[in-house]
């Protein structure tokens, strides 16, 4: 396979930069669809950024494990920017748990690729705690920096809901990761806060770089239309949901607070969301709707293309996002973007976007009563939804892909001298387990 593509400078620029960026995407691929199981912000992050530093110059290659024997070897996902498949375990959707099992091979087969191919690169960004394993090695063997971002810290998860159970693995590695790392990413004070609180990481290597949305994909468009376009009744108040389906997003809030609206209400429950992975989850979702006799009310949709989603989030009255953790929460802001304004928990980077009063709700209890009082008093005044939504599209433009891609820039480039030597530390005994 040859790999190599040619240098496009950065559209207004004379020199490009040079700099070569290894991407690790381990566990998901940017070209997969969000809104499947494992699949959802982190891959629409990973696809973003990517294109945006490619457009300045910068050459990107993702590292993703290979799920399907079809899939190109490398495909283009912007100017400079391309996806590499790389074979660890079997070319297929595998258990997320399960793929911690291969990444000894996810490096070996990286390490393979670019010595065939001859490609170094300048940095590694590694997504996820499973990339962060392997960017934790490969940057010590290329001796470049290591930039870290999370997206979603185990020892939260756990702590965030009695039913998750994330691995010490999980937790050992993302310590190694926190506490070794040149640079962590973080989307959020909260979560800058729990890394140092929970890892004891430096907070001054933490770089605090809010997520993105596309804000002419996500825009206000005329609601009756979208309606219209989505065939939905006249009339009928619509309360959204969009995104992966998994206990920690807390549907199941969302269902019991729609247990009790009030049962003349002439609303619909749209769950946007989910694939034949996620079939379990909502089997049990759908029972509980029976059990509260909200069943009628409820939609599940599947997922949703990202660009079509903006109709549904005009279509809506409201969107609801009653997670139990969410690191940022990019579904609020572009649900925001569209001038829809949001009900939310008020958990990690949620806390943050939204204003509670001003452009949503923020909700402190993960239970259905203080959702459905909220949603009740948005969905009864028309004039504070359309004012809480124009305040909310307002307080978005801030987050531009383009200022993601900025602020990254801005920390590769104060990154750019070579790395001083990685203590041996870096991979703990305790992985043991891991291969
Ligand atoms: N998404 C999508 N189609 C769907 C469901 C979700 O494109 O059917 C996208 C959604 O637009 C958002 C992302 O998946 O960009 C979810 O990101 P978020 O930060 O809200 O949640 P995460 O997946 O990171 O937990």
């Amino acid at each position: 396979m040859t790999i190599d593509l040619p240098i496009v400078p950065r559209p207004g620029t004379a020199a490009p930069t040079h700099r070569r960026i290894a991407v690790l995407s381990a566990h998901t691929s940017p070209l997969a669809a969000a809104g499947g199981r494992e699949s959802g912000g982190m891959n629409v992050y990973v696809r973003e950024l990517s294109r945006e530093l490619g457009a300045r110059g910068y050459r990107v290659d993702v590292f993703t494990r290979r799920t399907s024997p079809e899939a190109p070897d490398v495909q283009p996902i912007g100017p400079n920017a391309r996806v590499v498949q790389i074979d660890a375990g079997p070319p297929a959707l595998i258990e997320k748990d399960a793929i911690a099992g291969h990444l000894a091979e996810f490096e070996a087969n990286i390490l393979a690729c670019t010595e065939r191919e001859a490609l170094s690169y300048d940095l590694v960004h590694s997504h996820y705690w499973m990339s962060g394993w392997a960017g934790m090695r490969l940057a010590r063997r290329w001796h470049v920096r290591h930039v870290a971002m999370f997206h979603t810290l185990g020892e939260v998860k756990n702590r965030a809901r009695i039913t998750e159970h994330e691995t010490v693995e999980r937790i050992d590695v993302e310590r190694a990761i926190a506490t070794t790392a040149d640079a962590v990413v973080v989307a959020s004070e909260h979560e800058r806060q729990l890394l140092t609180s929970l890892y004891g990481a430096d907070a001054a290597r933490m770089h605090l770089v809010p997520c993105g949305v596309d804000l002419d994909l996500f825009t206000p468009l005329d609601k009756e239309e979208a309606r219209r376009r989505l065939q939905l009744r006249d009339g009928e108040r619509i309360i959204l949901f969009v995104g992966r389906i998994e206990p920690l997003k807390g549907i199941d809030v969302l269902i019991g607070a729609a247990a009790q609206l009030h049962d003349d209400e002439n609303f619909r429950v749209l769950i946007v969301g989910g694939d034949a992975r996620a079939d379990a989850e909502i089997a049990q979702l759908r029972s509980l709707a029976e059990r509260l006799g909200v069943e009628h009310h409820i939609a599940f949709v599947g997922a949703v293309a990202h660009d079509a989603l903006p109709l549904y989030y005009n279509a809506a009255d409201v969107c609801v996002v009653p997670s139990y953790y969410e690191s940022f929460g990019m579904v609020a802001v572009e649900s925001m973007a569209c001038g829809t304004p949001v009900v939310a928990s008020r958990v990690g980077g949620l806390a943050s976007t939204i204003s509670d009063g001003e452009t949503g709700y923020l909700i402190s209890w993960r239970c259905p009563e203080p959702f459905a009082e909220r949603l009740e008093l948005l969905l009864d005044n028309d004039e504070l939804r359309a004012s809480f939504g124009r305040a909310a599209r307002e307080a978005v433009e801030r987050f531009r892909w383009a200022n993601v891609a900025d602020a990254v820039a801005v920390l590769y480039e104060q990154l750019s001298a070579p790395a001083t030597e990685t203590p041996d530390a870096i991979v703990p005994g305790s992985l043991r387990r891991l291969p």
